[in-house]
Order: structure tokens, then C-alpha cells, then sequence
């Protein structure tokens, strides 16, 4: 049976960190703090929202909530950022996605509106390329937050192939590009890739970021492998399951992370890092 990967372990040692580096800049006067832009009344958004207030509440980190009205205008939304972007007590903005229909046509204008000192989700064009090149910078919160699971759990990446099914910019892509950062060989798979399980199969880490039930299945894992469901996948009104056959597959992974009570959690202790150390490299 695999070893389970439970998030809150993880999250607990990202969120210490946190919070220790939010002390450090508290004893220099500088109080972190963040701005969560909502606009309209998706419920999922909404939860998601408040866990992250609620967890900077836990570390002591300051945050604004923004809520907007689901009819805000393009210009009104830009002109908000641009007033967090000026106020110098604010060091992370977030926009909460997906916006809804009218705004989403703008997502990436809005985006890349964010000051990318300020850009704690590291969507900005300009962290973006600072992962690919390699330079220091804000990185997306869900993939970091595997990587340093993976770092804390001791399970090594150097010279292993990752498998990633899902190549969008929040997840599949910054993860390939910061596996390889960490000198995996990496493979990204997507809905055009053939033989996808036979690729699947080669990976010592799998990570699926499909956002399909039950895709991975236990027949597409290696023996041993390392397997990270990012997939959050609502299947009835109060059942959240990922995008790998947990039962199954466990029986055959070396370690595996659940859904719930894996990755989801990781990715909001990751916000808070990315919160302190955005209000540390504007303060520096
Ligand atoms: P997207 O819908 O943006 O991307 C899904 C990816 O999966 C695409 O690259 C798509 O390929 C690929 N895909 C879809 N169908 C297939 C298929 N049949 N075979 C192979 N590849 C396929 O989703 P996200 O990356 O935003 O999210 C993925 C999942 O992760 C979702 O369930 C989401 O809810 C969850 N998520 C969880 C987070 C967390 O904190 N745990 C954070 C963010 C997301 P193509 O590009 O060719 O269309």
C-alpha cells in the first residue's frame, strides 16, 4: 500500500515558515498583507476566499476583502488594481478566478495588471518568464506547493521522469517548469497526447491536473510511482473527488496524495509564502 501524502502535514510546515517569516517583518514594523479581489458570487470561489482570509488570520497576516458586484466593469476592476497596485501597505493582490463571462474575456489584460512584485498567484507574463528562465521571482501556488511536499517528504526529483497530465498555465505548465528546475526529466501530456498511458506508465512522479474523476487509473501508474492528484472534482453536492482512482491506484503507487486533504491544502499555505515574501522584496 502507498504512503499517503496528506496535505495538512505539509501545509503545517509551509505555513510555519510563514509565519515566521511574517514575524521577522512584523519586528520591522512591516505588517504583511494581502488583497482579495471577488468579483460576483460563485459559492466555489467564495470558499475558497474565505479559507485563504482565514488563513492569514491563523499567521497573522493582514488581508482585504474586495467584493464586487458580478457586473463590474472592465475599467472598474482595473482601476481597483491599479489603487492596490499605489498602496504601498498592500503587498499581494489576488484576483479570485474564473471572473465572470463579460470580465473573463479580459482575464489575461487583468492579470497582467497586477503589479508582478504584488502578484502572489504568479500569473503576471513577467514571473511567468521569470520561471522559465529561471530567475527568481513569484511562482504559482499549487505547483510550488507540490514541490516543496515532495522536498519535505524526502522523495527525490533529480534524474526521475514527472509525467504531467494537464498543461494549463496555473498548474500543468509551472509544473513541468519547476520540476525541471529540480532537474527531472519532464513530460507534459494534454488531451492530444497518444498513447497517454504508456507515457503515464514511465513516470516515478505522475502528477494529474485533468479536473476528470477517476482518470488516472491503476493501470496507468508504476509500480512505486509517486502520484499527485491536483484535480478537484465535485461529483455530488457535498462529495469532492480527485482526478486519480484513489482506491485503486494506492495499491500500486509508492505514495499518493488524497482529495480531500491533499494538494488543495498545500496550495493556500503556499499564498501565504508567496504573501511574506512579496511584502519582504518590496520592503528590502
Ligand atoms: P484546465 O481545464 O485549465 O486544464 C486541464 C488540462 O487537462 C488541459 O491541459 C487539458 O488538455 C488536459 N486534459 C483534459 N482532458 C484530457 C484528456 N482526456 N487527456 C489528457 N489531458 C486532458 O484545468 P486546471 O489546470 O486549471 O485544473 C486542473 C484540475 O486541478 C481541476 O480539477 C481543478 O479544479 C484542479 N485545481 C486544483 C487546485 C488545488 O489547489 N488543488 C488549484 C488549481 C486547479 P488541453 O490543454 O489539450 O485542453
Amino acid at each position: 500500500m502507498a504512503r499517503i501524502l496528506y496535505g495538512k502535514e505539509f501545509a503545517a510546515r509551509i505555513k510555519a515558515s510563514a509565519e515566521h517569516g511574517a514575524l521577522l517583518l512584523r519586528e520591522r514594523g512591516i505588517h504583511p498583507r494581502l488583497a482579495v479581489i471577488i468579483v460576483g458570487n460563485d459559492p466555489a470561489s467564495e470558499v475558497y476566499v474565505r479559507n485563504k482570509q482565514k488563513t492569514c488570520a491563523e499567521l497573522d497576516i493582514l488581508s482585504d476583502h474586495i467584493a464586487l458586484p458580478a457586473e463590474t466593469t472592465r475599467e472598474d476592476l482595473l482601476a481597483r488594481i491599479d489603487a492596490l497596485n499605489a498602496d504601498a501597505s498592500v503587498h499581494g493582490i489576488l484576483v479570485q478566478l474564473p471572473l465572470p463571462a463579460a470580465l473573463a474575456a479580459h482575464e489575461d489584460e487583468i492579470l497582467s495588471r497586477i503589479d508582478p512584485r504584488k502578484d502572489v498567484d504568479g500569473f503576471h507574463p513577467m514571473n511567468v518568464g521569470h520561471l522559465s528562465i529561471g530567475a527568481p521571482g513569484l511562482r504559482p501556488c499549487t505547483p510550488a506547493g507540490c514541490i516543496r511536499m515532495l522536498e519535505y517528504a524526502g522523495i527525490p526529483i533529480e534524474g526521475k521522469h514527472a509525467v504531467i497530465i494537464g498543461r494549463s498555465n496555473i498548474v500543468g505548465k509551472p509544473m513541468g517548469m519547476l520540476l525541471l528546475e529540480r532537474h527531472a526529466t519532464v513530460t507534459l501530456c494534454h488531451s492530444r497526447t497518444e498513447n497517454l498511458a504508456e507515457i503515464a506508465r514511465e513516470a516515478d512522479i505522475l502528477v494529474a491536473a485533468v479536473g476528470q474523476p477517476h482518470f488516472v487509473t491503476a493501470d496507468m501508474v508504476k509500480p512505486g510511482a509517486t502520484v499527485i492528484d491536483v484535480g478537484i472534482n465535485r461529483i455530488a453536492p457535498k462529495k469532492l473527488v480527485g482526478d486519480v482512482d484513489f482506491e485503486a491506484v494506492e495499491k500500486v503507487a509508492g505514495a499518493i496524495t488524497p482529495v480531500p486533504g491533499g494538494v488543495g491544502l498545500l496550495t493556500v499555505a503556499m499564498l501565504m509564502e508567496n504573501v511574506v515574501q512579496a511584502a519582504a522584496a518590496q520592503t528590502a
